[in-house]
């Protein structure tokens, strides 16, 4: 679904990604860990083309996303991208926030726009936030409403910045519950996140960056009992 080959990107002169090769299947759930500054929202962004790489390049599902020719919008619609920061529109109800780009963008009737909504508002256990305002949630709905809006799009991979990092600690498990779910219903899915039980549990792969580097790419039960890397054993030390 995902095909990174050989990515690197600069801003200046500051080499932030190093020649990042590894794929990502339909339907797996990559976990991206590493220390601040290694590079974790780079990647992420350059999947959705919020950055270009520098070098190299990056296919989804066949199509080259990093010619210059490529369509840009179309690319962007089948991705879905949760931050850390929800990014909720303040000045609308929660269920405008799930219907305005499906019908702006995709131009869905409103009425099958809200009927996808309610669905979604279900899925993530919010169905009685319909008609609230973002700045009445709770940090913890908050991010399930971006999740849910950003699944109002149909999208056939869904990225996820730290969504559990600005939230206090008893709503991460509230929203770690909403995507683990969704790797249920096999969304393809990269999640950079610090949340090493979830990545554990829930990811297939972690890929481990440091420097810019992509230090380790093994499947959970590797990584976190026998890492390869003296960067990796120092970085699981200090955080479990
Ligand atoms: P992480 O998400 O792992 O903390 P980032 O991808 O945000 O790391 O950043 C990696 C490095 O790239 C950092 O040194 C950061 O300062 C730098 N960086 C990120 N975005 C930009 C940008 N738009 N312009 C310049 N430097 C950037
Ligand atoms: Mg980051």
């Amino acid at each position: 679904m995902i095909k990174i080959e050989n990515v690197s990107k600069s801003f200046g002169s500051h080499d932030v990604l190093h020649d990042i090769s590894t794929e990502i299947g339909k339907g797996d759930v990559v976990a991206i860990i590493g220390p601040s500054g290694s590079g974790k929202s780079t990647l992420l962004r350059c999947i959705n083309l919020l950055e270009v790489p520098t070098k190299g390049k990056i296919m989804i599902d066949g199509r080259d996303i990093t010619d210059p020719k490529a369509d840009v919008m179309s690319i962007r619609q089948k991705i879905g991208m949760v931050f850390q920061h929800f990014h909720l529109f303040p000045h609308m109800s929660v269920l405008d926030n799930l219907t305005y780009a499906p019908v702006k963008v995709k131009g869905i009737s409103k009425e099958a726009a809200e009927a996808k909504a309610k669905e979604l508002l279900a899925r993530v256990g919010l169905s009685d936030k319909a008609a609230s305002f973002p700045s009445k949630l709770s940090g913890g709905q908050k991010q399930r409403v971006a999740i849910a809006r950003s699944l109002a799009m149909e999208p056939e991979i869904m990225l996820f910045d730290e969504p559990t990092s600005a939230l206090d600690p008893e709503m991460v498990k509230e929203v770690l519950d909403v995507m683990k779910g969704l790797a249920d219903t096999g969304m393809t899915m990269a999640i950079v996140t610090h949340e090493m039980n979830f990545a554990r549990e829930v990811a297939d792969r972690i890929c481990f960056l440091d420097g810019g580097r992509l230090v380790e790419d093994a499947p959970p039960s590797q990584f976190f009992t026998n890492p390869q890397s003296q960067r990796a054993k120092q970085f699981l030390e200090k955080m479990l």
